[in-house]
């Protein structure tokens, strides 16, 4: 039995995309199957809203904006715009593709953080925040880089991206050093406001218990619901949606990006004359597709921020394994990466064939390697060889001998294999199996072929044209059925087998029950060939482009560990080392590490070094030393110092001297 349709309000969301980069394939692993769901769903008469929108907010974006010279506007708008054009190319049809900064978000991120202090589950705590004091800063998520406090690779900001995939509070990251200048992070206390998570834990505990979806999400989120902190939901940014009353702060992004699932379902709503509180205050299913290295957020965060504040929580929660790209792991800077634009649509390739590899290549929990090799295999074998080639050659037949869809009856055999496909079909949808539902279709797909063969329709048009007649009507009958439950997979194509087909109405609202229904002895035009073969060039062509991109990004890095290693002799002439004599020392008040010392370079240099510990100022003066002398100027204690004195790094501090006295002044080469 479906779990669908339901006599509830569904809503079916799709994680928002950030818009601070280009979509890849590893995006579409969330929202193709998201778009196929939906459509699943509307194919067997369930009323479905789809949402989803750009994430406008967090350190990221303002990070990118200020290296770009732009602003978070400037920014955000561009890669709206880039997803919103390729979700449409791709065939993924959202009912509202919203912002974050939009009012309306704004409006309702106030209004849900107002009834979570209303109801005092935020209270105010001062914190230790990381602060750069060479850029004059405090340091929010994305502004630090460290080492993470779990696993100790290194992290960035708010989580353990390289490592354990951790959520890191502020202040949790070891080594914290500045995103901008890499300075070390000195840490200053400060005023935030936290979500006392914590109190949360029972309620979870039961609700993962309920939650449906894919258990790769649930089970981790069981584990993390056993030890929750409360959580800091504020920032020092100007970016973001202003923490109610307090306009130094904004909310943490993770606050405002998931009631963006709230704020485009009220836009729809207004649009549209619906009611969106019949999602989220009523008795409704809502179903999120996520990637899973957001599962905390949308299983722990989520769901507790709405029960606090008195919404609907979400009925299910659907989260895809990661991307591989030729078995390596994805990864934008080694150039393991496909642009969904610039690698795949700009090369005339079909968007369906994408959705089917999405779709079919593994179970949707599973890490999913693309390669162009069997991106071509399965396209060439099953898309080609038994989708395309059934419906073709029973259309192509049909016209040439009868130029109509044959007339007589349907055989119930084939009634029967069309209804238990369905029912695998749909139940596999339910259980968010999108491997094993197009395994089904394509099953079908193979039986329709094989059934041809056998029947020999090309012998029997000459003996017995009757009963070749109700071969192919078989034939046809199966291929409506296919064209059907394609549909969410393959819906460009399907749309004209469908008219190929000589089938009235739109292919895209009719039900999977339709395939029971039998097909119309109408005149059908020559069809036209719906899938081709990829030649083994293209594909050459393609894994060149990979290749390419994987070689320049390794050429780069490098280059970058090569700079790292070597100085030039040009970086080398750019320090202005020289023989000095001091003239005087003192030490510093305050300072039992410091002297101000007087240098002669043929000039005099007043510089501040550590050196209290080891000499006294008087055994100092008179001695020839060796001296950075264009060393950046910097007050210590109060005491400017231009210029550092060269020692040899050891147990105490030993002082760098020419062989023989030589004019102060001399320059070191
Ligand atoms: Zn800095
Ligand atoms: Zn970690």
């Amino acid at each position: 039995m479906s779990n669908f349709p339901v006599n509830k309000p569904v809503l079916v969301t799709c994680a928002l995309p950030y818009a601070n980069g280009k979509c890849h394939i590893g995006h579409l692993r969330t929202y193709v199957p998201g778009d196929i769901f939906v459509r699943a769903l509307r194919k067997q008469g369930q009323e479905v809203t789809f949402i989803s929108g750009s994430d406008a907010h967090g350190t990221p974006i303002v990070v990118n904006a200020e290296e770009l010279g732009t602003t978070p506007t400037e920014l955000v708008k561009k890669y709206h715009d880039h997803f919103y054009s390729i979700f449409k190319r791709m065939g993924v049809e959202f009912n509202n593709f919203g912002n974050t900064d939009s009012p309306a978000n704004h409006a309702r991120t106030n209004s849900i953080v107002e009834a979570l202090i209303e109801k005092g589950y935020v209270y105010p705590q001062v914190t230790k925040q990381a602060y750069c004091p060479e850029c004059k800063r405090f340091l929010p998520d994305r502004y630090v880089k460290g080492t993470c406090p779990h696993c100790g690779k290194p992290a960035r900001g708010d989580e353990c991206d390289q490592g354990c995939g951790k959520h890191l509070e502020p202040g949790e990251i070891r080594d914290a050093k500045c995103q901008i200048c890499g300075h070390a992070a000195e840490y200053r206390e400060q005023e935030h406001f936290f979500f006392r998570l914590s109190e949360f834990g029972d309620y979870l505990s039961g609700y993962l218990n309920i939650l449906g979806g894919t258990t790769n999400a649930i089970n981790y989120a069981k584990i993390w619901a056993k030890e929750l902190k409360d959580w800091c939901i504020t920032r020092n940014l100007e970016w973001g949606v202003r923490f109610p009353g307090h306009d130094e702060l904004v909310v943490y992004v993770w606050v405002d990006a998931p009631i963006g699932y709230i704020s485009f379902t009220e836009e729809w709503a207004t649009r549209t004359g619906n009611d969106w509180e019949k999602y989220w205050k009523g008795d409704s299913r809502i179903i999120h597709f996520i990637g899973e290295d957001i599962t905390y957020h949308h299983c722990i965060f989520w769901p507790a921020m709405l029960k606090g504040a008195g919404y609907t929580q979400p009925w299910a929660v659907v989260a895809s394994g990661m991307l591989k790209i030729d078995d390596k792991k994805f990864s934008k800077s080694r150039g393991y990466v496909v642009w969904v634009d610039e690698d795949y649509l700009d090369h005339g390739f079909h968007p369906d064939l994408l959705r089917y590899y999405l779709a079919s290549y593994t179970s949707h929990t599973k890490e999913l390697n693309f390669s162009w090799q069997v991106f071509q295999d399965k396209v060439n074998n099953e898309v080609v060889g038994a989708l395309g080639n059934f419906l073709h050659r029973t259309l192509h037949f049909t016209h040439k001998n009868f130029g109509k869809i044959p007339n007589g009856e349907v055989d119930s055999g084939i009634y029967e294999k069309i209804k238990s496909t369905t029912t695998s079909v749909i139940s596999a949808f339910d259980e968010y199996e999108f491997k094993k539902a197009t395994d089904e279709m394509m099953e079908l797909a193979a039986f329709g072929n094989a059934y041809f063969q056998s029947k020999e329709p090309w012998k029997l048009v000459n003996a017995d044209k009757e009963a070749c007649g109700r071969v192919l009507k078989n034939c046809l009958q199966i291929g409506k059925a296919l064209t059907l439950l394609f549909e969410p997979v393959l819906p460009g194509n399907m749309e004209k087998a469908w008219k190929q087909l000589g089938l009235p109405g739109d292919v895209h609202k009719a039900g999977f029950q339709d395939a029971l229904v039998e097909i119309e002895s109408v005149k059908i035009e020559a069809p036209e060939i719906l899938f081709t073969r990829i030649e083994d060039k293209k594909i050459k062509e393609m894994e060149a482009i990979l290749d390419k991109r994987i070689k320049i990004a390794m050429a780069k890095d490098n280059e970058t560990q090569e700079t790292g290693q070597f100085v030039t002799f040009d970086e080398f002439g750019k320090l202005d080392i020289r023989i000095g004599r001091i003239t005087s020392a003192e030490n510093i008040k305050g300072s039992d590490k410091l002297l101000k010392l007087e240098v002669d370079i043929g000039e005099k240099r007043q510089v501040v070094a550590g050196i209290a510990q080891s000499h006294s100022p008087g055994a100092l003066v008179g001695k020839q030393v060796v001296l950075l002398a264009n060393m950046k100027p910097a007050k210590l204690f109060g005491v400017e110092s231009r210029g550092m004195i060269l020692a040899a790094d050891t147990d105490g501090v030993v002082l760098l001297e020419p062989e023989k006295e030589v004019r102060e002044g001399t320059k070191i080469r």
